[in-house]
């Protein structure tokens, strides 16, 4: 559980921050990160934590969405729009689930929006998937700290499920050369591969964005390990050479 990581970006209203930290503890949850909260500390933060201060006082105060997740192996984003989004998308059993399976590898996070505006879709293209609570279509939106609860609580259903005498251990195959790349080294990826795009002019006059949010989809579902990502960076930085020799000879 220590590995399943709480983020709540943007949050609005203290009283929300407290009231998660409260659903997170009941549920055996401890690790929480804030990405630039509107206010806090807070003493409505406290109030509403009632039991589940140290929960609070542990949560690690960050600036920016990437900074909480760099470690991260899989990350997913909780959305209440079910409409589509550029990522795969999980209910919420299904989402507890894959991230119980995947925290044996390395810290997993589940991300929250504002209560106001909810995740942007910048913040949505940085996730492996987009999880959604089946509410009714005409009004699907929870408030933050009620749709924290439902996901803590199913991914303590999906730990019971396993079974608590089975502790989450790292896989046994753990050569660290050959586990996916955490977000971080993604995202030093998605950087290097829309820069070697320029240098070999890929885009001719079509947006990046376009073709940078589907190579994304694409290193997202297909998850590659260190090893895989360092041969990707090997064949953009030779293509960026080539791209250079061609370009002086001229
Ligand atoms: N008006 C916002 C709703 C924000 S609610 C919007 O349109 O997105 C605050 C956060 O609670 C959301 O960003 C999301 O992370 C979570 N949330 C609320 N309802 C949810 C639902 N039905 N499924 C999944 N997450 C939900």
């Amino acid at each position: 559980m220590h590995r399943i990581r709480i983020v709540l970006v943007g949050p609005q209203h203290p009283g929300n921050i407290g009231a998660a930290a409260r659903a997170m503890k009941t549920m055996g949850l401890t690790d929480m990160r804030l990405v630039a909260p509107e206010r806090y500390p807070h003493v409505d933060a406290s109030t509403m934590a009632v039991g589940a201060d140290d929960v609070l006082a542990a949560a690690l105060v960050l600036p920016v969405l990437a900074e909480a997740v760099a470690d991260c192996g899989l990350v997913l984003g909780c959305t209440a729009r079910s409409r589509y989004v550029s990522v795969p998308g999980y209910d919420a059993a299904q989402a507890a689930h894959l991230l119980v399976e995947q925290a044996g590898r390395a810290p997993v996070a589940l991300l929250f929006g504002r209560e106001r505006t909810g995740l942007s879709n910048e913040e949505l293209a940085q996730c492996h998937g987009a999880v959604h609570i089946p509410a009714v279509a005409e009004f699907s939106s929870l408030n933050l700290a009620a749709a924290v609860q439902v996901l803590s609580y199913e991914v303590r259903r999906a730990v019971l499920r396993r079974g608590e005498s089975e502790p989450l251990r790292p896989e046994p195959d753990g050569e660290p050369d050959e586990q996916p790349g955490v977000h971080d080294e993604l995202e030093q990826l998605f950087v290097h591969l829309e820069k070697a795009l320029h240098a070999i002019d890929f885009y001719k006059s079509r947006p990046s964005q376009v073709v940078m949010q589907r190579l994304r989809r694409l290193f997202q579902r297909a998850r590659p390990t260190r090893r895989e990502l360092r041969i990707v960076h090997g064949i953009l930085a030779d293509a960026e050479r080539m791209a250079r020799l061609a370009r002086d000879k001229v």
